[in-house]
């Protein structure tokens, strides 16, 4: 088949172009244009109005480092909630530990459900068939809002903060999060490429310390999301992520019997260690 380019207009100034030899499906749901492509470099690969939102040859490092952060660094994590995350890649990540008692997944776009299930299985495994998933189709702003289900960890898994992402960037939707957790709950949330959406990050930051004690930002190399480390933030009302000792990490990664490959004890401490540009990007947040 003859190489052709995907060209990935999320960045004003910088754009990602994959080979693919197909699109494998393409549909325009009430909320965004959805393509699966056969990319040369990363396997099949889901866009949503364009931009790249995972694939399946580095999806592993997104998907580790938003779930296994939270999760080793809380004491007990047995009730998880996921904001948007279509492809199924977190809930497949959450449901890898055996205290994980139910996992709430809340997607505005059944759609991507069905897609995502259908042409990159590779991605969601056997998630959405797990007897702990609760699936809801919901705008995650509202299901905060007013479900009365209480959780330990959060999972912001959405799109960039533009059409039905944007209210997942407000600090009203951040108060609403910190309602639904107990004890001491975690939320994590991407905030985009360091270098090409500079401000994502001290903004998430700045909101986020409204509302929880302890803000803290961590990063990770993930090939196809363009433009130096990739940014989280961790927020706890009483957790600081680096309570954990390594030793500690240790022994609740090899009792959670995980394999994975990105994620380590290790990876887990030095993440939150940061690059000077990144830091300094942070202190007036
Ligand atoms: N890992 C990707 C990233 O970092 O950009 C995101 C993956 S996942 C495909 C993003 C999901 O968020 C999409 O399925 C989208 O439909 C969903 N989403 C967007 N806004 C939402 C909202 N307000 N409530 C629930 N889900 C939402």
């Amino acid at each position: 088949m003859p190489t052709r380019w995907f060209t990935e207009t999320l960045h004003r100034h910088v754009r990602q172009a994959l080979a693919y030899t197909r699109v494998i499906a393409q549909e325009k749901t009430p909320f965004q244009k959805m393509s699966i492509l056969e990319t040369e470099a990363y396997g099949r690969a889901l866009t949503l109005d364009g931009i790249v939102q995972t694939t399946e040859g580095d999806e592993y490092i997104y998907h580790e480092m938003m779930t296994h952060i939270p999760m080793f660094a809380h004491p007990n994590p047995r009730k998880i909630l996921v904001i948007g995350g279509g492809d199924g890649g977190i809930a497949r990540e959450a449901l890898r530990h055996p205290e994980v008692e139910k996992v709430v997944m809340v997607e505005i776009d059944p759609s991507v459900v069905k897609f995502c299930r259908r042409y990159i299985p590779k991605i969601c495994g056997k998630a959405f068939q797990h007897p702990k998933l609760e699936l809801v189709i919901d705008d995650g702003a509202r299901y905060v809002r007013e479900t009365d289900e209480r959780f330990d960890v959060a999972i912001i898994d959405s799109t960039d903060p533009i059409g039905p992402a944007t209210v997942l960037f407000e600090t009203e939707f951040y108060r609403n999060v910190a309602q639904v957790l107990r004890g001491p709950g975690i939320m994590v949330r991407q905030t985009g490429s360091s270098f090409l959406q500079p401000s994502e990050m001290p903004e998430a930051a700045s909101r986020l310390k409204k509302v929880f004690r302890v803000v803290a930002p961590y990063v990770a190399a993930v090939p196809t999301y363009v433009g130096g480390f990739f940014g989280f933030l961790f927020a706890s009302h009483q957790i600081q992520p680096l309570r954990a000792t390594p030793a500690h990490l240790e022994a609740r990664y090899r009792r959670a019997r995980l394999v994975c490959r990105y994620y380590t004890p290790a990876i887990h401490r030095a993440s939150f260690s940061l690059p000077a540009n990144v830091r300094a990007r942070l202190e007036h947040a």
